[in-house]
């Protein structure tokens, strides 16, 4: 389909004129062309002028096996031919159980139990109820009311889950409507919250960790951490052995874990879920983003035998988990998510991922020659470019300089879509990416922060 020059002009008037986009300045955005996607192949996509550009964010970190992969397309083809949708309240569907199976096969030990919803904050959102009704009906005490979080922490947008968010520039604004959560430090080793340098510092972070929970432990009954890598802050990746001392602590002070995977799982890390990496069981898991492929809105939160056992009761009683949300295991979108992990293994994608991921490391090491970066961090196919204004004291960009901004517009022109954290370059493509590809992301983000910021 060839879109005439009057249809894309209506196209992009009518963008300015009726979408209010997410985290978007819109004064700011309706000075600048709108960027319109008309379909996507494979790592690329494309504009309504025609215009191919390299999926460097992976579709805001979804995208697994690259666009209009035919054996997703066909999963939902062949669902849609069956039903749409229908509801989890009363009802189950066939799509939804097969995935519930899939998802506890692969999932860390111990979970056995999957509640869906339809988006990562939902799904952050139910465990922090989850945890929070388990612990008022098994604990008997009632004292044990809130939740451990770590600065810097993104758990989603919606009002629970940015109670338990850590980014001032993302949370602060509500905290009149927020509920209380206890801040951990979190590990930004490059900008270390005690000063000290990484491998010296004898992780002071897990030690102030445990003071907190030593002394929270009577009114706390759940910590949330984005395992390995903490993403919306700017892909901060955590020191080996914390996850796993995380795990160790939480177990000692009888507070239950979840692990917030709506960004790291499915492959990112290069295991299939990031606690593998340090074989992890958390008490909670949350899945969202990757677990339809990145095709439809789908999310779960997973979890333990014990927890689910923890509602178990007559109606009467009231221990029932009241939440649920209408498109809750929707068919269409399990029916990706099934095709999604028999891609995974079918194509024996970690393998690729980890392969991959070592060639994207070894050309990120150039991105140190630029006077301008100061940070460069990566775990799996998750890569972070922390630029700053002086690299010999980590002076950040002023953010009126918006130079996060400027360099992914100059990609932009040079056919790569990326977007930035801040003063923070992110690249996290769909896993298929070829290393041809992973050659061209790296050498258009660094000739772009190059042409921004200088040699
Ligand atoms: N948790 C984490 C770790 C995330 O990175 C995100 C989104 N980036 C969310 C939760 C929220 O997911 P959603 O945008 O689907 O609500």
């Amino acid at each position: 389909m060839v879109i005439s020059n009057a249809a894309r002009s209506r196209l992009a008037a009518h963008d300015k004129q009726h979408i209010w986009h997410p985290f978007t300045q819109m004064q700011e955005y309706v000075e600048e062309k709108p960027l319109i996607i008309e379909k996507g192949n494979g790592c690329t996509l494309f504009d309504i002028d025609g215009n191919a550009y390299l999926d460097g964010v992976a579709s805001l970190w979804t995208n697994v096996h690259g666009h209009r992969k035919a054996k997703l397309d066909n999963a939902v083809r062949d669902q849609l031919d069956r039903v749409a949708h229908t509801t989890l309240l009363g009802l189950s569907n066939v799509p939804a159980i097969s995935l519930a199976e899939k998802l506890i096969a692969v999932a860390p030990r111990g979970l056995t139990r999957v509640f869906y919803s339809d988006n990562g904050s939902t799904a952050v959102e139910i465990a922090l109820k989850m945890a929070f009704q388990y612990t008022r009906q098994c604990d008997g005490t009632n004292e044990k009311t809130g939740f451990i979080t770590f600065r810097n922490a993104y758990h989603g947008d919606t009002i629970g889950s940015v109670s338990v968010g850590g980014i001032d520039l993302f949370h602060e604004k509500y905290s009149p409507l927020l509920f209380t959560a206890h801040k951990a430090e979190s590990p930004y080793c490059y900008r270390c919250p005690f000063g000290l340098s990484p491998c010296a510092c004898g992780l002071e972070c897990l030690n102030r960790l445990e003071a907190l929970m030593r002394a929270r432990a009577r009114e706390v009954c759940a910590l949330v951490i984005e395992p390995l890598v903490q993403g919306a802050a700017g892909i901060l990746v955590h020191p080996p052995g914390f996850l796993r001392k995380v795990r160790e602590l939480c177990t000692r002070y009888d507070i239950l874990m979840i692990a917030d995977e709506v960004a790291v799982g499915f492959g990112k890390t290069g295991s299939m879920f990031a606690c593998d990496v340090e074989d992890v069981a958390p008490d909670m898991m949350t899945l969202a983003k990757g677990i339809s492929g990145g095709y439809l809105p789908l999310a779960a939160t997973l979890t333990t035998e014990k927890i689910y056992s923890g509602f178990l009761g007559r109606y009467e009683e009231f221990k029932t988990f009241f939440h649920g949300h209408t498109y809750t295991g929707n068919p269409l979108a399990c029916a990706a998510a099934i095709a999604n992990l028999e891609v995974f293994e079918e194509e024996r994608v970690l393998e690729h991922v980890r392969e991959i991921a070592r060639h994207m490391a070894e050309r990120l090491e150039s991105f140190r020659t630029l006077t301008h970066v100061g940070d460069v961090r990566r775990i799996g196919i998750m890569a972070g470019i922390e630029l700053v204004a002086d690299r010999a004291s980590r002076r950040p960009f002023a953010p009126e300089e918006k130079v996060g901004h400027r360099v992914i517009l100059e990609a932009r022109r040079r056919g790569l879509i990326i977007r930035p954290l801040g003063n923070v370059i992110v690249l996290m493509p769909p896993l298929a990416i070829s290393a041809e590809e992973i050659d061209r992301l790296c050498q258009i983000t660094f000739d772009s922060i190059r042409a921004v910021t200088g040699p």
